[in-house]
């Protein structure tokens, strides 16, 4: 580091120079040398030589720290600034930045999955049932969509929804709430189409399993079974050298539930979960509805912060003073800290599950924000009601490398097998194909919920749709690709990940002049008086040289002029001045094509 000049910038107490403001760099997270050296209009080898000379060794690509950026600032005279985020954008982008020291501990958030029948609601229920015998307090509980335990002194939050549709519906809308899945597998039934969904969900959303073996009380279960379907998906037990937990359970006789319940605590110690309580709460929407009687209520997640009554937040695009705040057993709280859940009211409307919320200073700025998110909302509508292309579907991974996640549905095990094989060897440089979901059978539900939760792209080999899924997909905003010839899908996704690297443009007809006079101007050529008969002609245009409908010549404009001005753009009904580069052969009668190239969404 040039310690001198560091200290020198923290000596002058001379305040910034006001011709200084054009030789800033804002800094940002994940900076590459390429940002940085696009950021100070120098080319990237300079960057890296002045790196090296500072003992630095770093590729274009390479993400460097904001001391390295700062230092390369200070070499290049550079005023290094950081990011301002506003509330504004910290709520829609959801950032979570908070001092490593005001983090503490905060409790777990657990999902349970698993196939139908396989004991997800009992389970749910008698770990909430478990309360009274763990000596808290009972009485008649309301669903909420959320509840915590205490056990041990320990808390956990269990998402209250059952199965995957709620977990992988909150990921679709860009909510990840769950740090555990707990994955409920009957012992008598072992491995069933839902729990290798499970699986995939789980995996896809990077959420630790715990395996809870349920109905063990069964004579017919057959734990051992369970365990070696599972090592097949990679959950292989502790006791087979893997790092999986695995509990036995019967959830129906409350047998090894406690186990469960140390397992969770266990899992997240590993996690290290934290939170900071002193701030402003933000979380997520679990479920929301109308009562009759309290009005719109919503059960929010507290994801970070303390939410207090009387505190006014933004949520989705509606806003709140909270009035009341209670749990499923219906005690009131004053205040709620992170990973409680709580159903809220005092909302204006109803909010959607997966919906963030974020609590800011005043009412006012609430009210303000909510509403300009709903003008945004209701203009994005119209915008996102247009399918999404290939380009849309790109996971950003770091800096430079993208990655795609696709889902394979093919006819028989052979096809899916051999279409992974042939997409797994596609070598694009900087983008990574990530195969989360191969298997047999036609397009469902689910898959559209997990193709919408994880932004992947879904391919049908020899299978179609049902015209109901069709629709979900629509509404998700998903792409389905139909193939019968496995060339013709490897062709397609090779295509579709060079076109992102390199777009293809297309030639767009923007509108059509007459020529109606010329001007033979010495030293410059021919200018055309032309009338703009259809469309526009932008300055940038190419044009074709048209008569009697035979091209007589393409080019570029040289100039377009209205009067003696140049102009960007004339419209139609107007008249302007026209040269074309490098021809003057032109006539009067003669028409001229403008178009304009413009990038293909593929
Ligand atoms: P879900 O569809 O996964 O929510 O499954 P349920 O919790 O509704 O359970 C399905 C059936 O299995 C019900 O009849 C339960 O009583 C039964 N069941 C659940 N857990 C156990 C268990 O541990 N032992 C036995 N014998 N039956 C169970």
């Amino acid at each position: 580091m040039p310690k001198n000049k560091k200290a020198e910038k923290r000596l002058s107490n001379v305040p910034q120079e006001e011709n200084k403001g054009e030789k800033v760099v804002i800094y940002k997270p994940n900076m590459t040398v390429l940002n940085l050296a696009e950021a100070i209009s120098k080319p990237v080898g300079q960057v890296i030589k002045k790196l090296i000379s500072n003992n630095i060794m770093a590729s274009q690509s390479q993400v460097i720290d904001r001391e390295t950026v700062e230092l390369i600032c200070l070499e290049y005279d550079y005023e290094l600034k950081d990011e301002v985020i506003t509330d504004k954008a910290r709520f829609d982008e959801f950032k979570i930045e908070d001092d490593p020291s005001s983090l503490v501990k905060r409790p777990p958030v657990v999902t349970i999955m698993g196939h139908v029948d396989h004991g997800k609601t009992t389970l749910l229920d008698t770990i909430r049932n478990s309360r009274v015998a763990l000596g808290e307090a009972g009485g008649i509980t309301q669903h909420i969509g959320a509840y915590q335990i205490n056990h041990n002194g320990y808390d956990i939050t269990f998402i209250d929804t059952p199965g995957h549709a709620a977990f992988t519906e909150m990921r679709a809308r860009g909510a990840s709430i769950t740090d555990i899945v707990v994955l409920v597998v009957a012992a008598d039934d072992g491995v069933m189409p839902q729990t290798k969904e499970a699986i995939e969900h789980a995996k896809a959303a990077k959420c630790p399993i715990i395996v809870a073996v349920n109905k063990i009380d069964k004579p017919q279960a057959n734990p051992d079974h369970v365990m070696e379907e599972l090592s097949h998906y990679n959950l292989i037990p502790e006791a087979w050298g893997g790092d999986t937990i695995y509990c036995y359970i019967s959830a129906l006789k409350g047998k090894g539930v406690k186990d469960l319940l140390e397992s969770i605590e266990l899992q997240a110690d590993i996690l290290e979960l934290k939170a900071n309580p002193n701030r402003l709460a933000m979380g997520t929407v679990i479920e929301a509805g109308l009562d009759r009687n309290k009005g719109p209520y919503a059960t929010l997640l507290i994801q970070n912060g303390t939410l207090k009554v009387g505190d006014s937040l933004v949520c989705g695009d509606t806003y709140a003073k909270v009035r009341t705040m209670e749990d499923d057993r219906h005690v009131r709280y004053q205040e709620a800290k992170p990973s409680q859940a709580l159903m809220v009211t005092g909302l204006e409307s109803v909010p959607k599950a997966g919906d963030k919320f974020m609590v800011f200073n005043t009412e006012q700025e609430a009210k303000a924000i909510a509403e300009e998110r709903r003008i945004i909302h209701k203009n994005r509508e119209i915008e996102e009601n247009k399918p999404k292309n290939i380009n849309d579907l790109f996971n950003q991974v770091d800096g430079k490398n993208k990655e795609l996640n696709i889902i394979i549905k093919a006819d028989a095990q052979g096809s899916a097998e051999a279409l992974k094989n042939s997409l797994s060897k596609i070598e694009v440089p900087d983008v990574n194909l990530h195969i989360i979901r191969c298997n047999v059978g036609t397009i469902t539900e689910d898959d559209i919920n997990l193709a919408a939760g994880s932004n992947a792209l879904i391919i049908g080999f020899n299978v179609r749709p049902m015209p109901n899924v069709k629709q979900s997909a629509a509404s998700k905003k998903v792409q389905i690709r139909l193939y019968r010839i496995i060339y013709d899908v490897t062709n397609d996704i090779e295509a579709a990940l060079k076109g992102l690297l390199d777009p293809v443009y297309e030639e767009v007809v923007t509108g059509y002049l007459e020529v109606r006079e010329l001007f033979k101007i010495s030293k410059v050529g021919t200018v055309a008086g032309c009338y703009v008969t259809d469309g526009y002609i932008s300055n940038t245009a190419l044009v074709r040289l048209l008569r009697e409908g035979i091209v007589i010549y393409e080019g570029k404009l040289a100039t377009l002029r209205r009067f003696k001005d140049d102009v960007k753009e004339v419209k139609q009904g107007y008249e302007c001045g026209v040269r074309i580069e490098g021809y003057n052969d032109l006539k009067v009668g003669d028409v001229i094509e403008a178009s304009i190239s413009q990038e293909v969404k593929q």
